[in-house]
């Protein structure tokens, strides 16, 4: 099990550290844009509760926690009026999935027909 590094810049945008640009807020999860955005639409959607990545996230959290976070994801697509043309949801989990902020997120791309 991993240490959770309560330095990562997505807990301290939790913490009130450094300010973020919150889209949507709810008691389990906030979402804002990403910085340097690899598609027309670039969002990131976050846990509030202090989780590593998905398989940190699907071992310790609770249901209320996973069904609150699954459903903020949908919300923002749902605010954003993404699933009429569809988008895309990719979660990097550790290294090899080419993670590198260690506190979970679920980035939605969308406003393009996106490449493979
Ligand atoms: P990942 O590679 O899956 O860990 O993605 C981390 C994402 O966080 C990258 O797409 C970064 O552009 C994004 N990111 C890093 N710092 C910030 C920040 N301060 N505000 C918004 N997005 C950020």
């Amino acid at each position: 099990m991993k240490t959770y590094d309560e330095n990562n810049v997505f807990a301290k945008m939790l913490k009130g550290d450094i300010p973020v640009n919150k889209i949507y807020e709810d008691d389990h999860a906030i979402a804002f844009a990403d910085i340097h955005p690899k598609a027309p639409v670039h969002l990131l959607v976050i846990p509030k509760g202090a989780y590593t990545d998905f398989s940190d996230f699907t071992a310790r959290a609770s249901n209320d926690e996973i069904s609150g976070f699954f459903k903020a994801v949908g919300k923002v697509a749902e605010q954003q009026g993404l699933p009429e043309n569809g988008y895309r949801l990719v979660m990097n989990t550790g290294r090899d999935g080419g993670q590198e902020v260690p506190h979970l997120h679920v980035h939605i791309l969308a406003g393009k027909k996106l490449p493979m």
